[in-house]
């Protein structure tokens, strides 16, 4: 069966000419999925009985089903939601002073490998569709009564690797017709696949890009994230480079500081000689420690030295305020403690 809510207003045109029906009706059809939230053809009653009966037949809507939440005392929560076949994904929303921000998952699982992360424990499972991503905003919308203003594609997966509904995904989101999101307001997160990273820029979106860089170096990156064995730091920093030309957007470089592994002051240093003349700022986060690995978070003191060198060589950084600590607050944690 068609899934309406992956389609955009193009494609859902084209279906109702395929179907016989008129193309006005995409867009009264596109509003109630994407600006109503409506979960049941029933809902939609600008639509005639006899094409809401025809849609139950050839389409269907996904919707996902949240069956756990954890609320934190800082207003973050997290959500664990059920997808149609079963699976179980995590989000997270924020209270920030400038509006609500969710961060979504992009797949089931995630075939990346990266040491300190519980998402990929399991491996990948499977990409998200573009419903999948889009119902996570609107279920926290609607069981919250809040309109969310920004979106990161930072939970558990690697959106690159899904591409393609990650595109359809943001479309949906930032139309009129729909939750009318600024792709400014969105941020999408990247363990460094680079090749990816050249494609995404080609669409020119004003999104900002979230690079997990986690090291200064290749010999400490390779030890974390298995991608760097793929894609050295050299060629990823040209692929943040031509992505800032062509997008004009800043690099967000996501850094988690763990003891003793890529928290030196030499290792701040190092990393601020590898940003200097980008046009980017450094995420400083404290590592959200697993049970299956031991990093260990890194020392007050030692945060704020590394932040100030970077500041001194006039690198941006700013360190990530820690929300949700009283929470399963590491990504992934909540879908492995409740897996079914
Ligand atoms: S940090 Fe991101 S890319 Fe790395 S394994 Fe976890 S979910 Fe995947």
């Amino acid at each position: 069966m068609t899934d309406l809510k992956s389609m955009t207003i193009e494609e859902l045109t084209g279906f109702m000419r395929e179907i016989g029906e008129k193309p006005f009706r995409a867009k009264q059809i596109f509003k109630w999925i994407h600006k109503m939230h409506t979960e049941s053809f029933d809902e939609m009653t600008d639509i005639s009985l006899s094409l809401r009966e025809r849609l139950k037949e050839t389409a269907l809507l996904t919707c996902i089903r949240p069956v756990r939440e954890q609320k934190s005392r800082d207003g973050t929560a997290k959500y664990l939601f059920e997808l149609p076949d079963g699976n179980r994904i995590e989000s997270v929303k924020m209270d920030y002073r400038h509006g609500h921000s969710v961060c979504i998952s992009s797949q089931v699982g995630c075939a990346m490998g990266c040491e300190f992360c519980a998402s990929t424990i399991g491996g990948l499972v499977r990409n998200l569709t573009a419903a999948e991503m889009l119902d996570q905003v609107y279920v926290i919308e609607k069981n919250n009564n809040i309109k969310v203003s920004n979106v990161v594609v930072m939970g558990s997966g690697e959106p690159l690797q899904n591409l393609k509904n990650l595109l359809v995904f943001l479309k949906n989101i930032n139309v009129e017709e729909g939750d009318n999101i600024s792709l400014r307001n969105i941020t999408v997160s990247t363990c460094g696949i680079v090749p990816a990273m050249y494609e995404l820029a080609e669409y020119r979106l004003p999104v900002t890009l979230a690079v997990s860089l986690h090291a200064p170096s290749d010999s400490i990156r390779r030890q974390i994230m298995p991608v760097a064995k793929v894609y050295p730091i050299n060629e990823l920093m040209a692929a943040c480079r031509d992505y800032f030309e062509i997008t004009g957007r800043r690099i967000s470089f996501e850094y988690s500081l763990m003891e003793g592994v890529n928290d030196s002051e030499e290792q701040a240093e190092e990393l601020a000689m590898l940003l200097k003349d980008m046009n980017c700022h450094v995420n400083l986060i404290n590592v959200n420690p697993i049970e299956e690995k031991d990093f260990k978070k890194t020392h007050k003191r030692a945060i704020m030295a590394f932040k100030n060198i970077l500041e001194k060589n006039q690198i941006n950084a700013t360190i990530r305020r820690e929300l949700g600590q009283d929470i399963d607050g590491a990504c992934g944690q909540l879908r492995r403690r409740y897996p079914q």
